[in-house]
C-alpha cells in the first residue's frame, strides 16, 4: 500500500530495521545525521536524503529511529527540516522510545501541519531487529496502523494494537521497566556468583536451563561470562529509558520503588563512563555502588 518508505536514524536499531523493508520490495530513502552510517545502506540500494527535507519530499510514509524526544524536535524543525519536507501533510511513524506524555505533544503538533502521527516503538534490541522478529507496539488510528501493518511485518513478527496515540509509548515503558530490573538483576547475581566462587559458566547454565531461562538472559550470558559488553541496547539508552518510566509513574502517581533503586545503578554506570556497552555492563558496578 505504501510504496515509498522515508527512514530516519541509522544507529542500531535503525539500519537493520531499514535493511528489511529494502528487502520486502519496498523502494526506501534513508538520511542520518552522521552521513557514514547511511553507506551500507546505499550499498544494498536504498537512496540517501541530504536533509530530513528531503526524505518529506519524497516518501510516503517516514519513519522515526532516532535517540529520543531532542532527536525527533531535531529531525522536524528548521529549514531542512522533515515539516518543510511535508507541508501537504502525510504521515509519521514514530519507532523511537519516547515517554507517552511527549508522544501525545508531538501527535497534537503534528496535526497543525495535517500530518498523522503513529506511535510504534518496539520490543526487541539489534538480534530482533537483525532476525526481523520486533514486537511493534502501536497506538493511534486504527485504520492507519491496519494500513501499516504489512510494512510493520518486514520488521517484526507481531503488531500488537495498544488503544490511542501515546499508548504505544505507555507500554514500551512497562516493557522497559521490566528490562531494566530483569538485566540488573541478572547482573546482580553473577556479582554475587563471582564473590562466591562459583564457576559462571555453571551458573549461568543452571539459571538458563531452569525456570528462569528466557531469550533476554540468553542474549546477556556470554557477555556477562567474559565480561565484554559490546552494545546491542546501550546502557545510555537504558537510562535514558528507565528515566522516562519514573517521570511517566510520577504522571500518572504510580509508584514504582524496584524501578527507582535499578535507576540508581544505571544511573553509576553512566558517571564510570559506561554508556557506550551494553546495558549488562552495569554489572560492573552493581557491587560497587556510589551515592
Ligand atoms: P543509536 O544506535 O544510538 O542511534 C541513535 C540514532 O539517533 C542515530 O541515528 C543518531 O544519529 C540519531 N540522533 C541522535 N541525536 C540526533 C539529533 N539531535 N538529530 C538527528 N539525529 C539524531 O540508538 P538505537 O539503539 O538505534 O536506538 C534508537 C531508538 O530505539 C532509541 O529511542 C532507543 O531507546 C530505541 N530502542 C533501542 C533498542 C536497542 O536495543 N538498541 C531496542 C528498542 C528500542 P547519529 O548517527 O548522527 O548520532
Amino acid at each position: 500500500m505504501f510504496k515509498r518508505v522515508g527512514f530516519i536514524g541509522m544507529g542500531i536499531m535503525g539500519q537493520p530495521m531499514a535493511r528489511n523493508i529494502l528487502k520486502a520490495g519496498y523502494e526506501i530513502m534513508v538520511y542520518n545525521r552522521t552521513y557514514d552510517k547511511t553507506i551500507p545502506l546505499a550499498m544494498v540500494g536504498a537512496r540517501v536524503g541530504m536533509t530530513p527535507r528531503e526524505v518529506g519530499e519524497w516518501a510516503d510514509v517516514v519513519m522515526l529511529m532516532v535517540t529520543g524526544p531532542e532527536a525527533i524536535d531535531a529531525v522536524l524543525d528548521g529549514d531542512d527540516g522533515l515539516l518543510k519536507g511535508m507541508s501537504n501533510g502525510g504521515l509519521i511513524v514514530n519507532m523511537s522510545t519516547v515517554p507517552p506524555s511527549y508522544t501525545r505533544g508531538l501527535a497534537a503538533r503534528l496535526k497543525t501541519y495535517s500530518i498523522i502521527l503513529i506511535d510504534a516503538p518496539v520490543s526487541g534490541s539489534k538480534k530482533p531487529a537483525e532476525d526481523a522478529t520486533l514486537i511493534i507496539l502501536a497506538s493511534g488510528p486504527r485504520e492507519q496502523i491496519k494500513r501499516l501493518e504489512s510494512l510493520f511485518l518486514t520488521m517484526g513478527k507481531r503488531v500488537v494494537y495498544c488503544g490511542e496515540t501515546g499508548q504505544g509509548s505507555a507500554m514500551k515503558m512497562v516493557v522497559n521497566l521490566l528490562l531494566a530490573v530483569m538485566v540488573a538483576g541478572l547482573s546482580e547475581a553473577v556479582s554475587l556468583a563471582e564473590d562466591l566462587d562459583l564457576d559462571i559458566e555453571t551458573v549461568l547454565d543452571t539459571i538458563l536451563s531452569g525456570p528462569m531461562g528466557c531469550s533476554l538472559f540468553n542474549l546477556k550470558a556470554d557477555m556477562l561470562k567474559n565480561d565484554v559488553f559490546p552494545p546491542q541496547f546501550p546502557l545510555k539508552h537504558m537510562a535514558k529509558d528507565l528515566g522516562f518510566v519514573i517521570n511517566t509513574a510520577k504522571e500518572c502517581g504510580a509508584d514504582i520503588f524496584i524501578g527507582q533503586s535499578v535507576l540508581r545503578l544505571y544511573d553509576n554506570a553512566m558517571k564510570k563512563g559506561l554508556g557506550d556497552q551494553d546495558v549488562a555492563a552495569v554489572k560492573k558496578i552493581v557491587n560497587s555502588l556510589e551515592d
